[in-house]
């Protein structure tokens, strides 16, 4: 495996890549990997004959006061991690090389931003398409794999690459959680025990709204109110959104659920902001 990280460095390996025939499967990350992670690589192992995986803590999708100077790293780890699941690179950049002095240019998203985390996080999904454009640029995938977990983040970045004719196929991949129920997050690590075991409510939320929605329920406020009511009973959860939007569009939905709808939440629990969707379906 090989560990790269100039960004000129990483273009070369690829071009040569490239030049050889091969396809290149892509999964970027911020580190600090867990199974989710890993299942993102097998996914893309089996897709294409390079696997490149990205471990960038991308300063421009944090904002003021957010956690990036705390945010959790563990290079050796990462490192152990990437060749156990076939890496052929993993690309490693710094701040400073991927932006060097001079560095001005940004991509703006659109409507898909103006809701759930767009809402919260103001700059973020700018911050997430502008890194995601130039790690396309530099590791040049065929394929790209992406988690339903940032059920948002996937949907913008699908967007993004149609709406600029970027040559990837985006691929999503499905959420992986711990037993119990709990998503698999980088971030689950600044929880505490009490913080940890009150999470397990927000998987449970979204079971619950799957239910009343499979037993033919199809009135947003109802499975909203039946959502927020069992996170809200949990003393140390604090919701920052509970929305249910158009699989697609993300538009939030008002009226009777006809069309494909994901219900998606981001809950505070100290310092810690979670997010998790599911995606509700007929059975
Ligand atoms: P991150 O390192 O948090 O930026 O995540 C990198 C990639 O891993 C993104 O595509 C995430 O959606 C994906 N991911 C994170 N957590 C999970 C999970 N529990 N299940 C599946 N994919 C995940």
């Amino acid at each position: 495996m090989d560990l790269i990280r100039d960004p000129a460095a990483m273009r070369r390996w690829a071009s040569e890549a490239r030049s050889r025939g091969e396809s290149i499967a892509f999964v970027p990350t911020m580190g600090y990997l867990h199974d989710g992670h890993l299942s993102l690589m097998r996914i893309g192992r089996a897709r294409a004959d390079r696997l490149v995986t990205s471990v960038f803590v991308n300063p421009l999708q944090f904002g003021e006061g957010e956690d990036l100077e705390v945010y959790p790293r563990d290079e050796e780890g990462d490192l152990a991690k990437c060749e156990s699941e076939g890496c052929d690179a993993v690309f490693f950049p710094q701040p400073d090389t991927m932006y060097p002095p001079g560095f001005q240019t940004r991509l703006v998203t659109g409507a898909l931003t103006t809701v759930l985390c767009g809402a919260s996080r103001p700059g973020h999904f700018d911050g997430v398409v502008t890194v995601v454009l130039k790690l396309f640029n530099l590791v040049q995938p065929h394929v790209a794999v992406f988690g339903s977990k940032d059920y948002q983040q996937l949907q913008v970045i699908t967007r993004m690459v149609r709406d600029l004719a970027v040559p990837v196929e985006i691929v999503g991949a499905p959420i992986i959680r711990e037993e119990g129920g709990l998503a698999l997050s980088s971030r689950n690590a600044y929880l505490g025990p009490d913080e940890r075991s009150q999470a397990l409510a927000l998987n449970q939320s979204l079971a619950l709204a799957q239910e009343l929605f499979a037993a033919g329920e199809r009135d947003p406020g109802v499975i909203l109110a039946a959502v927020r009511a069992h996170i809200q009973a949990q003393p140390l959860g604090e919701i920052d959104y509970v929305q249910l939007v158009d699989a697609e569009e993300l538009t939030p939905l008002y009226g009777p659920l006809v069309r494909p709808a994901v219900l998606a939440l981001a809950v505070r629990f100290g310092r810690t902001r979670l997010i998790d969707n599911r995606v509700l379906s007929e059975s």
